[in-house]
């Protein structure tokens, strides 16, 4: 049973109610609706569909993921490999100085403040759960999980959303900088809309069941199509629905692309 974290040091002064996003305009949200459906479709027949790999350690996951926060992937797997072979339990990194932790953790940047927030949040996990094995998390009710750990400073709803999806396999679709730059183009949410509003609009759209395809299969996009800087429009499989495409590549006489019509969600308003 996940327990709430009133009273720690580690709690955000002022937690917003995240999970109370209202979603307004029922006839432009089903719209948005049948056009991520037919995205997460396409994509699949594009790339296939990435197949969950199964239960892992939601701890691990949690620390990777925030060591992965303004860094890329490859140096977060360096930090969190020198974390591991410096520390073999996380009880030890618990008791190691923050500036041990630092060093560990040097390559994933902003050493100091992930390497307090991380000491941080292990003390907390210790005294609430007496345990670091958070396997039972998998099993409890991830909108309580979310709401408790997004009581913790460091902790914010694209990590705790990946840590649900990829540790234990819930319809959760995690928004990372790959996913709300793509969903901003293909404007299924409003150009401004931060990434954590991304994550609460997104959530209703996604078909059940798609969650980690969608998320898979929009990294792979991002990283090598929709990148960015100059987006390859004429080869990405989501341009004839893509209202950002013309954009990016204005149909010319010397070769056009797939563009077939309005994909557009008109005037859609969703609100939180
Ligand atoms: S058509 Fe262009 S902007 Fe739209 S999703 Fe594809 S690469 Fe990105």
């Amino acid at each position: 049973m996940v327990t709430q974290a009133a009273g720690t040091s580690l709690l955000k002064r002022s937690q917003k109610q995240h999970l109370n996003v209202r979603v307004t305009e029922a006839v432009d949200l089903e719209a948005a609706k049948e056009k991520t459906a037919r995205i997460t479709l396409r994509l699949e027949e594009a790339f296939g569909e990435p197949q969950w790999q199964g239960r892992g350690k939601p701890l691990n996951s949690l620390i990777k993921t925030i060591l992965s926060q303004s860094t890329n992937d490859r140096n977060r797997d360096v930090a969190y490999r020198r974390l591991r072979e410096r520390f073999a339990e996380w009880e030890l990194v618990m008791n190691a100085s923050q500036a041990e932790i630092a060093e560990a953790i040097r390559p994933a940047g902003l050493s100091n403040q992930k390497s307090q927030r991380i000491k941080q949040i292990l003390a907390w996990i210790k005294q609430t759960y007496a345990t670091f094995d958070l396997s039972f998390l998998c099993d409890s009710d991830p909108e309580e999980v979310t709401r408790t750990f997004l009581q913790l400073k460091g902790i914010g709803i694209k990590t705790i959303s990946v840590v649900l999806m990829f540790s234990c396999g819930h319809d959760i679709f995690p928004v990372d900088t790959h996913v709300h730059r793509i969903c901003r183009r293909l404007k299924l949410v409003p150009d401004k809309a931060s990434a954590e509003k991304t994550h609460w609009l997104m959530q209703p759209l996604v078909p059940a069941g798609k969650s980690y395809s969608l998320h898979m299969n929009f990294l792979r996009l991002g990283r090598t199509i929709c990148r960015a800087q100059k987006p390859k429009c004429p080869e990405c499989p989501l341009n004839s629905l893509c209202p950002s495409a013309e954009a990016f590549w204005p149909v010319t006489a010397k070769g056009g692309h797939e563009h077939s019509g309005s994909s557009g969600l008109g005037n859609r308003q969703i609100l939180t």
